[in-house]
């Protein structure tokens, strides 16, 4: 899996904010979709990019509150405005809270995934962390609701399709999704209660913030050191050197304010912070005057302000923060030179060219936030210059060798008061940084010279028009990241909905005035004085720099400790264990129940037809004008040194024009005329059999229906006239992907522990591994290493030569019913266009004698500079069909929450944990961020020796249930439906069985389960795979037979 890019998708013209300055606290959503849990977790998350993105689209419907008017008050709250915004048919709702002035915005719109939000403006004069060391400690448990951690206890009593808490740099959010009522309204009391009246006790503190502990509890002559969840968290966060770059960024180019702190916390700092200063930061911000509630979808939202009002708000006065400051953040003083900062970062060995580890990024200072159609236009302008092989920098800054391609950071951010645009270069050797600058200003000469071509604004617009209607699963979270930032520096909500409004003004600017962007060129980039050069080099240092840094703090805690205090730390770290280990009441806590279920699947009416002997799916569903093709070529009959090349090939064989196409033409007609055309490796777990899978190439694309006829000439032009002869194209695209996957592994750790695991236990596991894993990586560094890329080429032209044809060839269409006959005709003639005669459309690769041929090695040790670790183990046992399956994926979900959660997060410090199930039964314990290694392997050992002590209740499967159905019930969009049985072969009818075996699972089937896979005998048959620093702990861990892989070398 390649670590997706920026969210680049403009959502009301706004981006949606950046993952790694948004600090989400508790990972466990992560945890679900990023692991392949389930066939249907699968589904969303499969690389298309599509399946992620669109689902209920709503009729058009009046609000069902008419009498919601301007100037009327309910519930405490005075309506300020309503508005439809037709583009996204809904409809807008902005209220305030008449005594306290609290702000709340409703959207209105027919989807039933609904919504909820409280948040603040936290805005922090330290880098200690407060407002995200606040955010996990609110959710500590609360008035109402006094049971440690109630946050992650819902989790297991609730439908909901998204629970989290983000701290972004000037706020912090709640966000709920769900589509069941009950569970709304106890979601929405259990985070009301969180956050106004949270219990926020030294303990939560502690275990939350940092502590100072003896390594061993039980020993207090053992070292005492710093933990915490956060302190651990923050220390993985700037492992990856782009993070710290990012968070550099922010801090030296808008340093006069809030924005000049580490809002997540500096590891070196968070240990300065006193338990008072979090109760007093939670006094001042998180009071009703400075609070924000969104609720969006199609539930009545008069209820919700009666809830708000009566047990909330009513009780609060109009209160100022409380030392009177105002916490809204000033615009930054503009400067009147450019400035230049350096800063270090750790070496990183993966790099393919050692020499050119820096990188260097240049930024300027633009408009206010609340400027919407600036905002907007810049947005816009911020695609032209550095998205795609057409844009400006993309030409003179990535194609050059200068670099291996834009730093993450790239790219217009509106997340901050005063809006920035970067354009960054990462795989630098330093002394090109003047080159770089040098291009820089030349780029942007010829750029005002010669304006931008009027194809290329098309297709920017068009992309805007796209998404404007191929709206996601999670539309009413998009619009709540989307909008958050702008809301929370009190900019005009409704008007930045208008995106029409805002494409209409840019076009009459246009056209009055062709030089208006270059305009913004001149303004912003050119004659922009606030401008900040930020370069980072690695030090071979850094690491042990770190270290003592550390080491010095902790000494300073230590000699301020009396002998006294020593004792009392000691004492104070068995209470805390004692704390964590008490059964507790949770009683308070409201909960869906397995009856709230429904019994039935919704069943999807897909029908099979022939086309040019070619079968196809057809799935009628109310596209919104859209038109969804998926095909997928079987590639069982490839050698198995080409197929270790599909991956790459995926990469690139959209992107290298074809022989009537330069690829910059081609990459101009997509943008065009689709979303974007992908391909993707498709490794489909059988279902009906454990050591076998489908391999194939997905290929995905969707349009606006008037452009179907294009879409597929598109693809016929693609796969029939691929041109495969540019290497200097060749070689930006190698060099561009290998950055982009070794800056992500610290990232992606969790993803590459299981699956390095995984590969040990089950041969499609050991295909995605080489398709995705750390293996993939390591391929595409010894590619991006080699002087001649010429044989590399050979084989990816003669990849396409032999798989694309009609031969093993599938295909599916998601469209509406007024369309279904045209798209058809079109698709007829695409298929008639290809090569080759069709044969059997799916082929199962199998490899029964796969543990024979893995047998040696039971372990791997990835060793890289990363001061975190990320712990797997697997194990392999049933298909999805098989009758234990529905029992093995309750267990899992009960040792996640019940067994794993309380020892590897709460006790451990691991940010973390888990225990997944893959569709061919693949097993696998993970944890995530942690600072322990061996002692996390000991407790996944223990989880079956947990399972058959028998100490959980009736409750507690009954919550695994419900958490499993978090899965198998989240929605599905329009354009995916039909999926299971297209990529998965999963019908309707296996659903159900799935579903009703899922809702009978007994006490005594998961006790069973547990015992046939997770006992002694499973044990050598298990993989493991740690990645972080070296540990030659494992050595003394014979039995499990580690091998030590040095990944920088
Ligand atoms: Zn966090």
């Amino acid at each position: 899996m390649i670590r997706p890019n920026r969210l680049i998708g403009l959502c009301c013209g706004h981006h949606i904010p950046k993952k790694r300055l948004l600090h989400g606290s508790r990972c466990m959503q992560n945890n679900q979709t990023s692991s392949n849990y389930s066939i249907e977790a699968n589904i969303r998350t499969t690389s298309t990019g599509l399946v992620s993105q669109k689902l209920k689209v709503p009729s058009f419907k009046k609000p069902e509150n008419p009498e919601v008017n301007e100037g009327k008050e309910f519930e405490g709250f005075v309506v300020q405005e309503v508005s439809e915004i037709p583009e996204f048919r809904l409809w807008a709702y902005r209220l305030h809270h008449r005594a306290t002035g609290a702000q709340y915005l409703h959207i209105q719109r027919d989807d039933t995934n609904n919504a909820f939000s409280v948040g603040f403006r936290t805005t922090p004069n330290n880098s200690t962390g407060l407002p995200h060391i606040l955010e996990h400690t609110t959710l500590c448990g609360s008035l109402c609701f006094p049971c440690r951690d109630p946050f992650f206890k819902m989790l297991n009593r609730s439908l909901a399709t998204f629970m989290n808490a983000m701290t972004g740099p000037d706020y912090t959010i709640y966000p709920f999704a769900t589509q069941n009522v009950q569970d709304y309204r106890n979601l929405m009391s259990v985070y009301l209660d969180a956050v106004f009246n949270p219990q926020l006790r030294e303990s939560d503190f502690r275990q939350e913030g940092w502590r100072l502990e003896h390594e061993n509890l039980n020993d207090p002559t053992s070292p005492i050191i710093i933990k915490g969840v956060v302190f651990n968290e923050m220390k993985g966060v700037f492992s990856e050197n782009q993070s710290l770059f990012e968070q550099k960024l922010l801090n030296n180019i808008l340093p006069g304010h809030t924005y000049g702190f580490v809002s997540g916390g500096d590891p070196l700092v968070i240990p300065n912070l006193t338990y008072n200063d979090l109760k007093a930061f939670h006094a001042q911000y998180y009071c009703p005057s400075n609070s924000r509630f969104y609720s969006y979808g199609n539930f009545p939202f008069v209820g919700h302000l009666k809830y708000i009002n009566d047990n909330y708000l009513s009780n609060f006065k109009n209160t100022p923060p409380k030392d009177g400051r105002n916490t809204s953040v000033p615009s930054e003083n503009r400067w009147s030179a450019e400035r230049h900062k350096h800063i270090t970062c750790r070496p990183d060995h993966m790099a393919a060219d050692l020499t050119k580890q820096s990188t260097i990024a240049i930024s300027v200072l633009c408009s206010d936030i609340t400027d919407i159609q600036e905002t907007f236009e810049l947005q816009v302008l911020s695609q032209l210059l550095v998205q795609g092989p057409n844009s400006a920098f993309y030409k003179t800054l990535v194609e050059p060798n200068i670099g291996a391609g834009f730093a993450p950071v790239t790219g217009y951010e509106s997340q901050t008061k005063d809006t920035i645009f970067t354009v960054g270069l990462q795989g630098v050797n330093p002394k090109d940084f003047g080159e770089v600058l040098k291009r820089y200003d030349e780029t942007l000469t010829k750029v005002l010279n010669e304006g931008f071509d009027e194809k290329h604004i098309e297709g920017v617009l068009h992309g805007i028009e796209l998404n404007i209607k191929h709206q996601s699963a999670d539309f009413g979270l998009g619009l709540l990241f989307g909008l958050s930032s702008l809301w929370n520096h009190d900019g005009d909500l409704v008007k930045a909905l208008k995106v029409e409004d805002q494409i209409y003004l840019l076009r009459r600017s246009l056209k009055d005035n062709p030089q208006h962007l270059q305009d913004k060129v001149l303004k912003y980039m050119k004659e922009n004085t606030h401008r900040l050069i930020l370069t980072m080099t690695p030090d071979e240092d850094y690491e042990a720099k770190q270290a003592q840094a550390e080491q010095e703090l902790l000494q300073t805690k230590l000699a301020a400790l009396s002998q006294q205090e020593r004792a009392v730390l000691f004492q104070q770290a068995l209470k805390l264990r004692d704390e964590q280990e008490k059964a507790e009441d949770t009683s308070s806590l409201p909960t869906l129940l397995m009856k709230d279920l429904k019994k039935e699947i919704d069943l999807t009416s897909v029908k099979d037809v022939d086309v040019s002997s070619i079968p196809i799916q057809v799935c009628v569903q109310p596209t919104n004008g859209m038109t969804y093709f998926r095909g997928i070529v079987n590639i069982k009959e490839l050698n198995s040194e080409l197929k270790t090349l599909v991956p790459l090939f995926c990469q690139v064989a959209t992107k290298m024009g074809t022989q009537r196409h330069s690829y910059r033409e081609l990459d101009q007609l997509v943008q065009l005329k689709t979303g974007g055309v992908s391909l993707s490796g498709h490794i489909a777990d059988d279902t009906m059999e454990t050591f076998s899978y489908e391999e194939g190439i997905l290929f995905a694309s969707y349009c606006l229906d008037r452009n179907v006829k294009d879409m597929f000439m598109l693809w016929s032009e693609l796969l029939n006239e691929g041109s495969f002869s540019d290497m200097k194209r060749f070689e930006t695209l190698v060099r561009v992907t290998a950055a982009d996957l070794i800056n992500g592994i610290a990232d992606m750790g969790q993803h590459y522990a299981i699956s390095s695991a995984a590969s040990l236990v089950n041969p499609a596991s050991y295909r995605k591994e080489l398709a995705s894993g750390l293996s993939y990586v390591g391929k595409m560094k010894e590619i991006a290493q080699m002087s001649d890329l010429t044989p590399v080429l050979a084989q990816i032209r003669q990849i396409s030569e032999t798989v694309f044809n009609k031969k093993h060839l599938r295909c599916a269409v998601n469209l509406s019913s007024d369309t279904e006959n045209a798209v058809l005709k079109e698709m007829e003639v695409f298929l008639g266009s290809l090569q080759g005669t069709a044969g059997l459309p799916l082929l199962k690769t199998q490899d029964p004698n796969y543990y024979l041929e893995k047998s040696a090695v039971r372990g791997f040790h990835h060793i890289l500079p990363i001061p975190v670790n990320f712990a797997a183990k697997s194990l392999s046992t049933v298909y999805y069909c098989h009758s234990h399956f529905p029992s093995l994926r309750i267990m899992a979900r009960l040792i996640t929450s019940k067994f794993l959660h309380p020892h590897i997060r709460e006790k451990g410090g691991a940010y973390g944990s888990g225990l997944s199930l893959s569709p061919s039964g693949v097993l696998n314990f993970y944890s995530y961020r942690d600072p322990n290694s061996a002692a996390t392997f000991d407790i996944f050992d223990q989880a079956s020796e947990w399972v058959s002590q028998n100490s959980f209740t009736d409750k507690d499967i009954e919550e695994a249930k419900l958490g499993v159905f978090q899965t198998v019930d989240a929605p599905i969009p329009p354009g995916s439906k039909g999926m299971n049985k297209f990529l998965y072969g999963i019908h309707d009818f296996l659903l159900q069985m799935h579903r009703s075996a899922l809702m009978s699972v007994t006490r005594q089937d998961i006790i069973e389960v547990a015992e046939t896979y997770l006992g002694q005998k499973s044990q050598s048959k298990c993989g493991r795979a740690l990645l972080g620093p070296k540990n030659e702990v494992l050595h003394l861990r014979k039995a499990e037979n580690w091998e030590f892989l040095q990944q920088d070398i």
